[in-house]
């Protein structure tokens, strides 16, 4: 089998650069063309031309195509479908904020947490993408639009932490210096909430922004809506914040997305907010994105103010997430799901 040259740290690399009886400093010269965005050996110009033959034979670089793009003309945020070396689609967004670009990413292809909600998890999880697939969608961003991306959030499709190894190599890969030389603070994971992956992360990574994906305050709501909470139920997983927040000494970001009729009424943002008193935290308030394959709705932008209001004036900071691109606003996992469909379409007919 080829080696995966963008799924290794820049460690694995030498090692291997050192059993093919290569030069270590070689490998480095190879890291930093992949994280340049560079997707063939052959132009990587510093390297001998026999050692350039020899990484065609025995390598290869991971690429992601871009199969649709849609750019909203409002505020120029790019929503991607990236196609993978298997045929399998991910999606991927780019968005231009006053701070810069940050682009969101998936960690894999489908998800297996099944929330109710969401599109990604309607057709199962199809595998876990690679640290490699994972660097290619960010540097495919930065090929198509001539930018630099410099924050991050794992808010794709999948769950980051039920791939973990893969999501480790991938995040030290973007943060070393000759990699993307994202900081660490630049970066944000979201979890629906895998409580021991939780505490490796908080050891592993302490700087880099957790995001926790809440949407109710008490087991009875979040089980209906989220089955991972049967394994890991709310207290537990409260719990687990509390302590990411002291060992770390970092906020934690909880979203919650609103649902008419569901989570959105006053009695429950004073219960979330009973939920996360004494931690250090931040709310992100998401009005639901409604998925046409469920009923589920969404409220307006107002409600969702004043739900922040309830929360603030109970010393909980919130925010209600800015939509970019409303232009262009399939809901998150849509353009892979239409996609999908598509794909079983043609095959049936
Ligand atoms: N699996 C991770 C990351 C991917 S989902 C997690 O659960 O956090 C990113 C965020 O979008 C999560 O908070 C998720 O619950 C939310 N989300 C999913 N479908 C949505 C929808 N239709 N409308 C609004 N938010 C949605």
């Amino acid at each position: 089998m080829k080696l995966d040259v963008k799924s290794m740290t820049k460690k694995e690399l030498e090692s291997s650069f050192l059993s093919m009886g290569e030069k270590g400093f070689r490998a480095r010269q190879v890291f930093r063309w992949l994280y340049k965005g560079i997707t063939d050996f052959r132009e990587m110009a510093n390297l001998p031309e026999t050692l350039r033959a020899k990484l065609d034979e025995k390598a290869f670089i991971e690429k992601v195509e871009i199969q649709k793009v849609q750019i909203s003309s409002k505020d120029g945020t790019r929503k991607y479908l990236f196609r993978l070396r298997d045929g399998r689609a991910v999606e991927g967004v780019f968005m231009k904020y006053k701070y810069g670009n940050a682009a969101c990413i998936s960690s894999q292809a489908g998800c297996r947490m099944g929330c109710v909600f969401c599109a990604s998890g309607m057709a199962g999880l199809a595998r876990n993408l690679t640290a490699g697939e994972m660097a290619d969608e960010i540097l495919a961003m930065e090929r198509d639009t001539g930018e630099r991306v410099g924050h991050l959030v794992v808010m794709g499709t999948g769950e980051p932490l039920d791939n973990y190894g893969e999501l480790a190599v991938f995040l030290r890969n973007i943060h070393d210096e000759e990699g993307l030389n994202l900081s660490w603070r630049a970066i944000t994971v979201s979890t629906c909430g895998l409580v021991p992956q939780i505490e490796t992360f908080g050891d592993e990574f302490p700087q880099v922004n957790l995001a926790i994906s809440l949407h109710a305050s008490c087991d009875e709501e979040r089980n209906a809506l989220m089955p991972v909470n049967r394994k890991y139920a709310i207290n537990e997983l409260l719990q687990a914040c509390r302590r990411h927040a002291e060992k770390t000494g970092r906020r934690v970001t909880f979203e919650y997305t609103l649902i008419r009729g569901v989570n959105d009424g006053a009695d429950r943002a004073d219960r979330l907010a009973d939920c996360l008193s004494g931690i250090l935290c931040h709310v992100n308030l998401i009005p639901l994105n409604p998925v046409s394959e469920k009923s589920f709705r969404g409220i307006d932008r107002r409600a969702a103010e004043q739900f922040r209001k309830l929360l603030e004036t109970r010393g909980i900071p919130a925010t209600v997430r800015r939509s970019l691109g409303s232009d262009i606003d399939a809901a998150c996992g849509q353009l892979r799901l239409e996609e999908l469909k598509e794909t079983k379409n043609t095959k049936n007919s």
